[in-house]
């Protein structure tokens, strides 16, 4: 009964795919191509057919993907860059890096996706104020489901903005029976080991429809070069993916859609369990879309009761994890370039979200044990 419950299980992920991850890693020890081999061309063709993009560009983190977006985008200094106060700090950082100014937005309180609402007063209110001029949105698919593209793409067109998609946490998620990857001018994934479709290592990709926004994507991965080697067309920097990690994700890619079932089949376990639980709010589903379940976060009544279940879970040998402890605009790095006043819903849930263990070797025994004692808790 006391098997332990693991997190996140690469281990068992490994076990499973061994015979092809192993012949996929000789393949590269046997041609020494580590840096863009034939595997990163596979994985960009794969990746791009996967999600219906018509193209596919690999680098080296999903932090990097974004980076190089904004940067073919010339976004930098003045610019305002409107994202998610409850998301990764990676959205955030990046636009500051380039010498512009993310400007953070609340969130829905029942799905943790952008509100939209939120995000046409702050870019009337940037407007207003004359001082940055609004140059992009940064749409986060939070833990798994997809930011409300429809009403993005409709502020992006109506304000004329380029809209991105930070699809880090939840490639393989689909709305309106397609697959994420198409929803923005751009679309930027994350192969970070713990994301659904994960590296043993650091890796992204941007996918796009533009074959001018690729061909630029690629040029800045590889230090802004032209068409020959040692042509210096742009300021561009190091973002690769190494081929080793395009191996690794060519075998986990043939077992992506089964895994992700697993997960969907561990999230249900806990929807039914604590959908009724007193004091416990399981996550509200975006309408018309499959998750990719990177994560399943439930609210508590408050942070005592979080602190409580969390301490509850853990004397029973169930790990859990805060996704996350504070809104970005109350960071440290990030408060101090924040105007835009309180965002009560992201601060709200800061306090009270907790993150159950979610992966596709999670028993269903297991996610009845968890889902259990988060009951016997609360
Ligand atoms: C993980 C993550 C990133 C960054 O991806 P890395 O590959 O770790 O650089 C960016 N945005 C979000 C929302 C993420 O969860």
């Amino acid at each position: 009964m006391s098997e332990a419950v693991a997190f996140l299980d690469l281990k068992a992920q490994q076990r499973r795919i061994e015979p092809a991850l192993r012949a996929r890693l000789e393949a590269v020890l046997a041609h020494c191509q580590f840096v863009l081999g034939p595997e990163v061309v596979e994985l960009e063709q794969r990746l791009a057919a996967y999600a219906g993009a018509a193209h596919c560009v690999t680098v080296s983190s999903g932090t990097d993907a974004l980076q190089i977006a904004m940067m073919a985008e010339g976004i930098g200094r003045g610019h305002a860059v409107f994202l998610p106060a409850f998301t990764y700090t990676a959205t955030a950082e990046v636009p500051l890096v380039l010498g512009a100014t993310p400007v953070f937005v609340d969130v829905d309180p029942a799905t943790f996706q952008m509100d939209v609402e939120d995000l046409r007063r702050r870019i009337a209110s940037v407007r207003a104020q004359g001082v940055l001029r609004p140059r992009a949105v940064v749409g986060v698919d939070l833990f798994g489901q997809p930011a409300p593209w429809a009403a993005l793409r409709e502020v992006a067109e109506g304000e004329d903005l380029f809209l991105l998609d930070d699809c880090a946490q939840s490639f393989g998620a689909s709305l309106g029976g397609r697959k994420l990857g198409r929803e923005a001018d751009a679309t930027a994934i994350s192969f970070f080991p713990s994301k659904p479709l994960g590296a043993y290592g650091d890796g992204g990709a941007l996918l796009t429809q533009s074959a001018e926004r690729a061909a630029l994507y690629r040029s800045l991965r590889t230090h802004g070069e032209g068409a020959s080697r040692y042509e210096v067309l742009r300021t561009g920097m190091n973002g690769r993916l190494d081929t080793l990690q395009a191996a690794v994700l060519l075998a986990k890619l043939d077992v992506f859609e089964d895994e992700l079932a697993a997960r969907g089949r561990i999230a249900a376990i806990y929807d039914d369990v604590l959908g009724e639980a007193r004091g416990v709010r399981v996550p509200a589903r975006v309408p018309d879309s499959e998750s990719a379940w990177a994560i399943y976060a439930i609210l508590l009544a408050d942070g005592g009761a979080r602190d409580g279940v969390q301490a509850a879970l853990r004397a029973a040998g169930v790990p859990t994890a805060v996704y996350y402890p504070r809104a970005l605009h109350q960071q440290p790095a990030y408060a101090p370039h924040h105007t835009g006043g309180a965002l009560p819903v992201s601060e709200d849930l800061a306090t009270r979200i907790l993150a159950l263990p979610i992966h596709p070797d999670l028993s269903e025994g297991q996610a009845r044990r968890v889902a259990a004692a988060v009951r016997a808790a609360t």
